[in-house]
């Protein structure tokens, strides 16, 4: 039986001893070595793939969503509201209904991938389509969130975060020790900053995402890291607030996942790339799914394209030289591939064979 990821790491995380625990079985995610990487094998350099997609509902948010709904039920909530690109409204709907509480989710008009969708939908959540875009939602549901007793489960919410810091726990228990470097997609800015506290707390020092106790959580007592990597976050070159140095406001891209112009944790997210000596770099849609196609292709892995432009970044930066021969790398693949079908079918370049169901005909594809 799978525990989820608070039970494997309740002695890290700010949970009651008697809390009642709502989880899936997230977590424990599978760290594959990606082996035909000609720019990585050459320079002797290690590279991995968190693959986040294997989650209950298919992206990372489910890490977040078990530590904010366990928080929710325990403080009595009955109902939670998230804004969402679709796979915080999935994780969301999946973690309500599981709780038996209600969920109320802000989607922007039509540019949501249909596998998210589908989710929000069959797990009962009343689904709100507001005319405009992620960043629009955001900026209602937090005025929800400040009337009504509802509890907000975006990333703002800090337990989404401590519930996110777990993956790179189970990155450094793999390894035995952390990365050179970890490659993330940015569009919120909560993943890249959950994941700095989490290597920065393994290190024994406190991160500005800690809330609950001044920096003084028990758990950094007992560090199990000695170093840490170099924080690098990519994004979509329409919607690259971080490589603007402002706020973008109409973000677009392909990769719907990091569609956001105004990230909500801003702050935290360039307090990990300066801490960690990290740096940010942006992609174009091209080159996202140039690299999601190549990863589907050479490896096997299905990832969305949002997650490719963390895959685009590492190699990007393993040709130039700004991540040395010898590193180990980390690249966080945030959802998976299914979420986004349409996208998948419009860039396959093999088209498919109708044929009538005869002998010769399948042989003349086959053998030609
Ligand atoms: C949410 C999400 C992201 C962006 O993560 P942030 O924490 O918002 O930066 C990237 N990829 C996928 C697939 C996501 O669902």
């Amino acid at each position: 039986m799978t525990e989820g990821l608070i039970e494997r790491y309740r002695a890290r995380l700010p949970v009651a001893d008697d809390a009642c625990i709502i989880t899936l079985g997230e977590g424990d995610t599978p760290l594959i070595r990606l082996e035909n990487i000609p720019e990585a094998n050459d320079r002797n350099i290690e590279l991995f793939v968190k693959y986040e997609g294997l989650n209950p509902t298919g992206s990372f948010k489910d890490r977040g969503m078990t530590m904010a709904i366990t928080r929710a039920v325990n403080e009595g909530s009955q109902a939670v509201l998230c804004a969402s690109t679709g796979n915080t409204s999935a994780s969301a709907a999946a973690y309500a209904a599981r709780a038996g509480i209600a969920c109320y989710v802000l989607i922007p008009d039509g540019k949501i991938a249909m596998g998210k969708l589908a989710q929000a939908m069959i797990h009962g959540a009343v689904v709100i389509q507001v005319q405009g875009n992620f960043d629009d939602g955001m900026r209602l549901v937090k005025q929800i969130a400040a009337e009504a007793p509802i509890t907000l489960v975006n990333s703002v919410n800090p337990y989404r975060l401590q519930g996110q810091k777990t993956a790179a726990f189970e990155i450094v228990d793999e390894l035995g020790a952390p990365p050179d470097f970890h490659c993330l997609p940015v569009g919120n800015a909560g993943n890249i900053s959950a994941y700095w506290t989490g290597y920065s707390e393994y290190a024994g020092f406190p991160t500005r995402a800690c809330n609950h106790c001044d920096g003084q959580c028990p758990w950094l007592a007992e560090p199990v890291a000695d170093k840490l990597p170099r924080m690098l976050g990519y994004q979509a070159s329409g919607a690259a607030p971080f490589l603007r140095g402002k706020m973008v406001e109409q973000p677009e891209t392909v990769a719907s996942a990091i569609r956001i112009g105004r990230p909500q944790s801003w702050e935290l997210a360039w307090a990990a790339s300066r801490e960690s000596e990290g740096w940010f770099d942006e992609f174009s849609d091209e080159e996202i799914l140039k690299t999601q196609a190549m990863l589907a292709d050479n490896e096997g892995i299905f990832c969305e394209p949002a997650s490719a432009v963390s895959v685009a970044g590492a190699l990007n930066d393993i040709e130039s030289g700004k991540i040395p021969g010898g590193s180990t790398v980390v690249c966080t693949l945030t959802g998976h591939g299914l979420k986004d079908p349409d996208i998948a079918m419009r860039q396959s370049t093999a088209p498919v064979q109708k044929v009538p169901a005869e002998l010769d005909a399948v042989k003349r594809v086959i053998l030609g």
